[in-house]
Order: C-alpha cells, then structure tokens, then sequence
C-alpha cells in the first residue's frame, strides 16, 4: 500500500491518457504522502488510477510511473525500465559509427526526471527531481549491470533541480571518473568530449541526426569552395559534417565560448579539418550585425541557439530574439543560400517557430522555401501522450 493522492473532481482525464504529470492545483487531498514517496493516485470518486512519485514543493507534484496496478516500484521495475530503454537503443544505433548516444530520456521513456548518456565506455546520468533522487543508488548499480560501463558519472547540475528542492550533484557514482576528454564516435565521426564540464553532459547528443541531414541538404557536395556560418557552433559539430561532404567548404565556427571553441578546433583536426575552420569567440546578436555592416556573406548559415524561453512570461521575448538573429542571417546569405535554423524552446511550437522565420524573411525583403523540417534524433523521442517532450525544431530554408 502506498500512500494516497486524491485527485479533484474532473482532474482525471489527462492522467487516464497516460500524460505523465499531475499539477499540484489538480489534488484534492494528499492525505499522509511525503516528499519523494511513490504514491497512489485516485480519482474523485475513489477509483485507482495511475502510480508515481511525489513532491508538495514542485509545481509538478506527481510524475507518474506507470497505469499498471499490479506493478511495484520496485528493483525488478527500474530494470526493467532501463532495459527497455536500451534495447530501443540497440535495436537501430550503429554502434561501430556510432557509441555517443541517450539511453534513457525521461518521462519519454517511461522515467520520469532521469537522464541516461553514454560516451563510449563511459554513462553520464542527470538525476532531474526528488522523486528519481531517491532512486539513485539503485539505477545506478542497474545501469553498472546492464551496460557494464568503465565508470558512472553524475551531471545533475541543472537549475531544474531547484524547483524540486534539491541543490546540484556532480561526480563519479560508480567506477573510474572519465577523464577530461573522452573520445566518442557520431555517424563515423570523431569528438573529443568534455563531460565533466561541457553543457547538458558534454555535448548536444539530439542534433545527431540533424547534423547529417543538413551535410546532405546544403548543397556542399558541390566542390566549389562554400562559405558556412556556423552560428552557435559549440564544439563545432556542425562544421565537421559539412566540411566532410565537402572540403573546399571554409566553416566559420562563431560562440560565446571559449572552452567550447578549443574543443570546436581540436574536434576538426580529429576529423581532418582544421585548416576549413575559423574560430569566432564573441556574441551571435553582435557579430552577426558586424558582418551585415562589413557586408559579408554566406552560402549557408547554421543558427542553433541555446534555450531563449524557458516560462511563459519569456516568450515574447524569446520570439524577438529568434526573429532577430534569423532576419540578420536572412540579410547574409547569399542567393541559392541555406538557412539552417533552430529552436530548442518548448515553448515555441513548431508552428509559431515557422511564423516568426516567415517574418524574418520578409522583413529582411528575402523569399526562402522550406526544403525540410527537422526535429530531434530517434534516441531523443517524443511520447505521444506527452507533448511537452518534443521540444527540439529545425528549419531548412532556401533563399530565391
Ligand atoms: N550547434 C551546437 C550546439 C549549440 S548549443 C552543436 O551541434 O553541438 C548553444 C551554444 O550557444 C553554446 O555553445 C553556447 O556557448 C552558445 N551561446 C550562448 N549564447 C550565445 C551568444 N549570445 N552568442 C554566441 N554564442 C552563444
């Protein structure tokens, strides 16, 4: 028996399509649960409905674990959790070209605020609320069974935490602690990554995919020698794909970061191609504005800024900052160019993101088609009954 959450009237409709979060303004009563226990959930009328774990001081306050009455949350239950999560993986990953990768994406996967990755021999986890918190030491001695990993280490550095009551939690959690550069492999190619101090868990693992269709998309096949503005670049995994389908491409790999634009260069000798890179360390809005005033263009601009809104109250915000790096990137291309452009706020959907590139181009007096439309890789997947977790969109846009 589990302690018991009571649901207010009329409340149950999205946890009986299996939507992962109950807001604490649903709950009637929450009778003698405390922080971070699993807890039952009831209808209004008393009916069982669903099992998770529990927090009074998130917004969030229960995650749910599963519809399944006869199901503990139990050993037995996480493995079996983390061992469906990695069969999905190993059922399609190439791992010869490829072993940097998510294993488990959260409420997506069935588990709700656990992040698992891995970098070739090494597993990086984010443990996101109280409730998985409390898990800890259990998923990792699975995770330690089931990939069997040289070592454990724990990023749960993340602001999200705070809403949860928890501060961060960084280091090794079981085995060796990775070293300052693990090498990893992403469709063939190669990246030096940093997952003790790089961002998310050292490198942006949902762009896989991505990176390779917009190589494809470009038009950097051509030999003719191409000018990439790689905006946002991090460490430069944009420009290693482009500059390898075709290398009389010259990539601009522009970031805030200095850490980020080290690994950016080392990552293109790695892959063969420092001489293509230029390293720009300085703020997108302002370079971008620097370049339309010296009057420089390009064939093809990649925009993939970091998150810009993370609460409703951002989002207009948000939007003028999307609007405005989209509408300089517009005025740099040049004719026949490619705009690659992206937004990881979940709060912008897709077509709203669509609208304001609309208004980008018209205001920079460009008319652009859209030749794709981009999403995050199949190991970031989205659960249908959860739309919250599709969160990452691309547009391909050709300039006429
Ligand atoms: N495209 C990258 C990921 C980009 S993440 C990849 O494929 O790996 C966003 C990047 O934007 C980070 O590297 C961060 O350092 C950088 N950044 C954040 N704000 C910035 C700003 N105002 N100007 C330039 N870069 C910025």
């Amino acid at each position: 028996m589990y302690p018991k959450i009571t649901l207010k009237r009329g409340k149950d409709k999205p946890v009986l399509a299996h939507h992962p979060w109950i807001f604490s303004g649903a709950i009637a009563r929450a009778d003698d649960a405390h922080d971070s226990d699993t807890v039952d959930v009831f209808d209004a009328g008393g009916a069982w409905l669903a099992r998770g774990y529990y927090n009074s001081r998130s917004q969030i306050a229960v995650r749910l674990w599963t519809w399944n009455r006869d199901e503990a949350v139990d050993r037995a239950f996480l493995r079996g959790r983390l061992a469906r999560a990695f069969a999905e993986r190993n059922a399609w990953i190439d791992r010869d070209a490829t072993d940097a990768y998510r294993l488990v994406n959260a409420e997506s996967d069935l588990m709700p605020g656990l992040v698992v990755d891995r970098y070739a021999d090494f597993v990086v986890v984010q443990f996101l609320t109280l409730g998985i918190e409390k898990e800890k030491k259990e998923i990792t001695e699975l995770i330690a069974e089931l990939v069997k990993p040289q070592g454990i280490y724990e990023r749960s550095d993340v602001d999200v935490r705070e809403k949860e009551g928890l501060g961060s939690s960084v280091g090794v959690l079981y085995g060796g602690e990775p070293p300052d550069r693990i090498e990893v492999c992403e469709n063939g190619f190669r990246f030096l990554v940093d997952v003790k101090r790089g961002h998310k868990t050292g490198f942006y693992l949902d762009q896989s995919e991505n990176r390779r269709r917009v190589a494809d998309l470009t038009g950097f096949q051509k030999p003719v020698r191409s000018e990439l503005l790689n905006v946002f670049s991090y460490t430069g995994a944009f420009s290693i794909y482009a500059c390898a389908a075709n290398p009389n491409v010259h990539a601009v790999n522009l970031d805030a970061s200095a850490d980020a634009l080290n690994l950016a260069r080392e990552n293109m000798r790695l892959n063969g191609c420092e001489a293509n890179g230029e390293f720009v360390e300085g703020d997108a809005f302002h370079a971008l504005r620097r370049y339309r005033d010296e009057g420089r263009s390009f064939d093809a601009i990649i925009l993939d800024p970091p998150k810009f809104v993370y609460s409703q109250s951002q989002l207009q915000a948000g939007l003028r900052g999307y609007k405005d790096i989209n509408l300089l990137a517009f005025k740099l291309l040049k004719p026949g160019g490619t705009l690659v452009t992206f937004s990881c706020s979940g709060l912008v959907s897709a077509d709203l993101f669509q609208k304001v590139i609309f208004g980008a181009a018209q205001d920079a007096g460009r008319d652009a088609q859209i030749i794709a439309k981009l999403s995050q890789a199949p190991d970031h997947p989205i659960l249908l009954s959860f739309p919250e977790s599709e969160y990452l969109k691309g547009l391909v846009c050709r300039v006429m």
